[in-house]
Parts: structure tokens; C-alpha cells; sequence
């Protein structure tokens, strides 16, 4: 444990022997991986490093595979993972970092909503010896107010309650050096967000401002529902706040019932017992079973993922590995 790290700090030089690798998660983008990986290559063939990209299939059912397999065939420098199903984003980018050689790695969307040129500024900014460089979006094209409005409130909410500062408005869309993909492949969570993981590892880290494209084509996944489910795995997987605030409501209302029924023998004893309040009775009740309720489904929250996390499943199964065509043998062994 206390061997030290194996990789160099990232503080270096710059060697024209580095070898990039360009993670992409692949759910259903037939239409656009064609497109994506045109820019892509274009931009990878203007780096002075060697490189890789290695496409996630994630259980895509839209032809996605036949497009990757051509893809590689045209250019040596593609490996294409395949799940076994959809995993969903986060489990895809974890089998994508997984498989990645590079000495710095770039996770990208293949939607072309995260522009592959904005690769250059990025390895840029890892020569100057940043480990982690975040893509900010300056602006979200195409985006409806409300999504705009919703992506805001969370982040900030988030902000508030997590130990971690979790940087406002970056997805994914990121480069790490080794030594932080290696840091966050120790991290063993089956809950797997991946915003706050980048964010917890530390490092030298460096933003850069970018203006998000729209969906080239397709459509996104993150229906309304499923990004609530999104937040919901973020705050419970940085912070014990929500468990504290229902310690805290418990407290406030029973100390308001006591002082509450306190008043009423006060006034039992000085006016008698009219009529007894039926309406205030119901709202007391009403109000103690709906708080009772929040506390019990926010701890059952957390209960839900220590149960996840207690067995230990793996985040995903590989289908098939087909390394890239110039470094077959060594991914191979690697496999071996
Ligand atoms: N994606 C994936 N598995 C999923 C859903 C999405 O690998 O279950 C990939 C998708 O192909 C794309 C990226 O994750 O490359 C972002 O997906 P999307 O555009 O739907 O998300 P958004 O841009 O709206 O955050
Ligand atoms: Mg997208």
C-alpha cells in the first residue's frame, strides 16, 4: 500500500512517445459515430502523440456495432469494448477507462455535442502539468429553459450539501492523466456518479470554457425521470445531509407538539375544553405522517445503495473485447 505511485507526476516535458486514448461511450449514435469519428480522426492526426479510442458499446440495438466494426477496420487506432447490455453511461465510462492505455485519457460524448477540437486545448493544458482539465459549458445550445433551470439548481444544491466541491455546469467531457485514472479506478462504488468522482480524487486540476453543441443527431436518453434518479445517486453518494436534515425535522416537530400540548393543558386548565379542534388535530397528524414518511424514504435511499454496495456486483460484463489493429499483441496479454 505505501509502495510509491508507479506513474510519474504529469509534471514533464512533453514526449512525443505519449500515447493518448480517447474514451467514448457508445449507446445507440449509428447516426452519428460516422461523423463523430471523422472529426475525431482529424484531430488526433494533428496531435504529436500517439493515440487510441476506444468505443464503448453500451448495449446498443441500432446497428451501432456493425458502424464501430467498420470504424475500426478503417482506422488502426480503434478498440471497441462490447457490454454484455446496456449498463448505462456511467458503467460504460468506467469499462472505457478500464480498458484505456494512454498516458492521458479524454472521455467524450459520440453524440458531437462535446466537440472533439477542443481535444488540442486539452492535452495542452495536461503538458502544463494539470491531471484533471474539466470542460465548463459556457453556453447549452439546444437546450430547453427548464433544463437549463433544473441543471442549475442541482448543481448548486448539490454544492451545498456534498464535503466535495462538484464544479458547476461540467459534464464529463474531460481529460485525466494516468496517475487520476488510476486514483479512480480504486474506487470500488457500484453507485457510480462520476461528476463527484472526478471531483473527489483532487489533483492539480485546470477548467476550460467551452460552448456545448447540440445533438449532432438521435436523441438524448436522460429523459426527466432518469436524471432525477441521477441526482438522487449524487447527493446520496456525497453526503449524509439528507439523513441529518430528517434528524433535524424530527427534532423542530416534536419540539413544536411538545410546546404545542403544553399550550393546550395551559389553556385546558384556564378556559375548560370547548369544542376540541378537529381540524388542527388532522393537520398535526397529517403533517407528522408525511415528515415520518420523508425520513423513512431518505434513509430507505441510503439503505438501497448500502444494499447495492454489499453485493458486490460487478459495474459491467464485457461481451467482447476487439483491441486496436496497432497494438493488438499487447492488449492481448493484457487480457490473458
Ligand atoms: N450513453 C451510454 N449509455 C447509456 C446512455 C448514454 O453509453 O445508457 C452515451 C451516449 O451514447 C453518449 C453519451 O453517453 O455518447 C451521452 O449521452 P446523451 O447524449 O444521451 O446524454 P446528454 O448529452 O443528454 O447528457
Ligand atoms: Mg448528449
Amino acid at each position: 500500500m505505501n509502495a510509491p505511485m508507479k506513474s510519474p507526476p504529469s509534471r514533464r516535458g512533453g514526449h512525443a512517445l505519449d500515447r493518448l486514448s480517447v474514451v467514448v461511450p457508445v449507446y445507440n449514435e449509428s447516426a452519428v459515430l460516422p461523423a463523430f469519428h471523422a472529426r475525431l480522426q482529424q484531430v488526433l492526426d494533428g496531435l504529436p502523440l500517439s493515440s487510441e479510442v476506444v468505443y464503448v458499446d453500451d448495449g446498443s440495438c441500432d446497428g451501432s456495432a456493425a458502424v464501430l466494426r467498420r470504424l475500426r477496420v478503417g482506422d488502426p487506432r480503434v478498440a471497441v469494448i462490447t457490454l454484455s447490455r446496456n449498463f448505462g453511461k456511467e458503467a460504460a465510462l468506467t469499462a472505457g477507462l478500464d480498458h484505456a492505455s494512454g498516458d492521458a485519457v479524454v472521455v467524450i460524448d459520440a453524440d458531437l455535442q462535446d466537440p472533439p477540437e477542443l481535444i488540442v486545448a486539452m492535452v495542452e493544458a495536461w503538458r502544463e502539468g494539470h491531471d484533471v482539465v474539466t470542460m465548463r459549458r459556457a453556453a447549452r445550445a439546444g437546450e430547453t429553459l427548464l433544463k437549463r433551470a433544473s441543471a442549475g439548481a442541482f448543481y448548486r444544491l448539490l454544492n451545498r450539501v456534498s464535503d466535495v466541491p462538484i464544479p458547476l455546469d461540467t459534464g464529463d467531457f474531460r481529460l485525466l492523466s494516468r496517475r487520476a485514472v488510476d486514483a479512480l479506478r480504486q474506487l470500488p462504488e457500484r453507485n457510480r456518479y462520476m461528476k463527484g468522482l472526478f471531483a473527489w480524487i483532487g489533483f492539480p486540476q485546470k477548467e476550460l470554457q467551452f460552448a456545448r453543441d447540440v445533438r449532432a443527431a438521435g436523441r438524448s436518453r436522460w429523459s426527466y425521470a432518469r436524471l432525477l434518479g441521477l441526482a438522487l445517486d449524487g447527493i446520496t453518494s456525497f453526503t449524509w445531509a439528507p439523513l441529518r436534515f430528517a434528524i433535524y425535522a424530527g427534532l423542530l416537530t416534536a419540539a413544536a407538539a411538545l410546546s404545542f400540548g403544553a399550550w393546550i393543558i395551559v389553556k385546558t386548565l384556564m378556559f375548560g375544553d370547548p369544542v376540541a379542534g378537529y381540524p388542527s388535530m388532522m393537520t398535526v397528524i397529517l403533517f407528522l405522517g408525511g415528515a415520518q414518511l420523508l425520513a423513512i424514504g431518505i434513509q430507505g435511499e441510503y439503505l438501497g445503495r448500502l444494499f447495492a454496495e454489499s453485493k458486490q456486483r460487478p459495474l459491467y460484463l464485457v461481451q467482447s473485447v476487439q483491441p486496436a489493429r496497432d497494438r493488438r499483441s499487447l492488449a492481448e496479454e493484457k487480457l490473458a
